[in-house]
């Protein structure tokens, strides 16, 4: 689903990615793991083109993000094209941006009306499902203010779905959350996970790794030092980098 081919991204002087080599299988999990700074954030952005890559290839599905081949040479996307390409991944953030100013219901229904012309009836319906699918039925016409950051989020997932992704980015989802909200996150990550749902997922939460990920990727000062298997990764670690932040997390 992503295959990344030394991509590389600076801002200004400071070079963030430096040269990411990673590939996400369809329909398996990837927990992305390693220090602040070491470009966890930067890598999700620039797979959702939120931020442009300076050298590499990046593809999702099989098409390059943010370039077309046309007679055999690159060329740039049109913003439409990039927003077409972007509306098939769903991206989670920590400090889950809802529309402060709209409902539960009002949140997850925006983007397939404005974006995908869903006619209001059909929107409500499958939004509705989403957010049942949450556990949030009950929550429909609360406003984020009147709901939990756990509760928040998984808002922000239902939002996400709505779109209908073939992937989902999430970055760091529960580090913002009051501790005893972090376990109904993860559970709907779990569920998503259980569907099919091809999943990137920067996490500190290690239990998470080690019980769901297929992959788990450490990163570290803008390159992916090793990816494999969460107990080759978390219990075998090949590199000494990643046995010293391992060590540091417990
Ligand atoms: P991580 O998510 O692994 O903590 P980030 O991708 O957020 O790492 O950041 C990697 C580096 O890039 C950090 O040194 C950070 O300060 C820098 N950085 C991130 N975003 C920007 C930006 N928009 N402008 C300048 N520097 C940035
Ligand atoms: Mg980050």
């Amino acid at each position: 689903m992503i295959v990344a081919t030394d991509v590389h991204k600076r801002y200004g002087k400071l070079e963030v990615l430096r040269g990411i080599d990673l590939t996400v299988q369809r329909g398996e999990v990837t927990c992305l793991i390693g220090p602040s700074g070491s470009g966890k954030s930067t890598f999700l952005r620039c797979v959702n083109r939120l931020e442009r890559i300076e050298g590499g290839r990046l593809a999702v599905d099989g098409e390059l993000i943010g370039y077309k081949t046309k007679h055999g040479r690159l060329h740039e996307l049109r913003e439409h094209e990039i927003a077409a390409q972007r509306a098939q991944i769903g991206m989670v953030f920590q400090h889950f941006h809802l529309f402060a100013h709209m409902t539960a219901l009002e949140n997850v229904i925006e983007a397939p009306l404005r974006v995908l012309k869903l006619d209001r009836a059909t929107a409500v319906a499958r939004a509705t499902d989403l957010l049942a699918q949450v556990g949030l039925e009950d929550k429909l016409d609360s406003f984020p203010s009147q709901l939990s950051g756990g509760q928040q989020q998984r808002v922000a997932i239902a939002r996400a779905l709505a779109m209908k992704p073939k992937l989902m980015l999430f970055d760091e989802p529960t580090s913002a959350l009051d501790p005893e909200t972090v376990g109904e996150v993860l559970e709907v990550m779990r569920g998503l996970a259980a569907e099919g749902m091809t999943m990137l997922v920067v996490t500190h939460e290690m239990g998470f790794a080690r019980g769901v990920a297929d992959t788990v990727a450490f990163m570290d000062e803008g390159r992916v030092i090793e990816a494999g298997t969460p107990e080759q990764v978390l219990e075998q670690p090949a590199h000494a980098r990643t046995r010293e932040f391992l060590a540091r997390m417990l």
